[in-house]
């Protein structure tokens, strides 16, 4: 996939006195973005568009940089006790997305300039819980990889948790630049997980995203550099022809990995969505083939009075046991973390 070059770019004020602002400045510049200037990322306005829908689609193509003024991470269990911010937001139009609801009327994409802060603090956290390992996940408000070219961020972060013995880093991407992260000392202590579909979903509703053949051949050169790896088989989806497609999937996984890979990780979740999740997703994705029908599917209560809706028992159950067999069969180095 091409690089992602946005629209325009708002820079904060404070963002420029460091010097990651500046690069990130030269390298835009370098690229004829258009710099825009704002006192502060909640002053950004005027994205152009007529209406929301086009207002949505422009704030994804723009960059807002800032300085990440609080420090207190977020949990992120239980794949990681921390959530790391280096950046929020996403270029891609996923119709569901998890950053539909929890980013609201914010869409554009936020990244941070003040990495030696985040870092110190993730410093803090890890010497908090020694000797106790602590996990930090860096994809839970956006997708770090989409935008690296940008910012050298997950490379700073990276390189950082390879010198930390009781320091571990995740996240989870759907895109294939990864050429520039392939060299860095890494310890093996940067979980690098791929997101992963059959061609159909990744086709009809993952927009603005790598193609499937370019997430499995950068996954391929991820673990070729000795990165443990994971792959989230996300959202699982039992569309017409579901089981074979799953199937071949997970040949195509099989037949690209390494002799070299050991130490995999496979994430299974199903299809799901909550009401207020179903709302946006026919609001700016008004085609979408997505079947949201609640009366097919068995309503899990959840926090905060916001219940999902998640597939039948039996259909579970049929996703379980394809899934097991499947892995068993084409990935037999790896383990199965969870099935949600
Ligand atoms: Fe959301 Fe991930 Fe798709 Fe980005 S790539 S739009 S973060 S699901």
């Amino acid at each position: 996939m091409r690089e992602f070059v946005p629209d325009r770019a708002y820079f904060e004020p404070t963002a420029l006195e460091y010097p990651i602002g500046q690069e990130i400045l030269q390298r835009l510049k370098a690229l004829d973005v258009e710099i825009l200037h704002t006192t502060s990322h909640n002053q950004v306005r005027d994205i152009p568009g007529d209406n929301e829908l086009q207002q949505y689609r422009n704030a994804k193509r723009t960059l807002v940089v800032g300085v990440r003024k609080t420090l207190k991470f977020d949990t992120s269990k239980p794949s990681a006790e921390y959530a790391i911010p280096i950046s929020t937001g996403c270029i891609g139009h996923c119709h569901y997305c998890y950053l539909q609801t929890t980013l609201g009327a914010k869409p554009y994409i936020r990244v941070y300039v003040n990495m030696d802060d985040i870092l110190r603090q993730a410093q803090a956290y890890i010497a908090e819980r020694q000797p106790e390992i602590t996990r930090f996940e860096a994809a839970c408000t956006s997708d770090p990889l989409s935008i690296e070219h940008l910012t050298g961020n997950l490379a700073r972060l990276i390189t950082f948790m390879g010198d930390q013995p009781h320091g571990q880093l995740r996240f989870v991407t759907k895109y294939d630049l990864v050429d520039s992260l392939l060299d860095l000392p890494h310890n093996g202590r940067t979980r690098f997980r791929f997101s992963m579909n059959t061609e159909y979903m990744v086709r009809n509703f993952e927009p603005s995203t790598a193609p499937l053949a370019d997430r499995i051949a950068a996954a391929r050169k991820v673990a070729v550099s000795g990165y443990p790896l994971g792959f989230i088989i996300a959202p699982i989806y039992m569309h017409e022809g579901w089981e074979e497609a799953y199937t071949k999937l997970l040949q195509r996984l099989s037949e690209a990995m390494p002799d070299s890979l050991t130490d995999l990780t496979v994430e299974l979740i199903q299809h799901r969505f909550t009401k207020p999740a179903k709302r946006v997703i026919e609001k700016r994705y008004p085609k979408t083939k997505l079947d949201l029908d609640e009366s097919k599917r068995k309503y899990k209560w959840g926090r905060y009075g916001i219940g999902k809706y998640v597939y039948q028992d039996e259909e579970q159950a049929r996703i379980v046991s394809l899934f097991e067999e499947l892995v068993a069969q084409y990935l037999p180095q790896a383990r199965i973390e969870y099935f949600t």
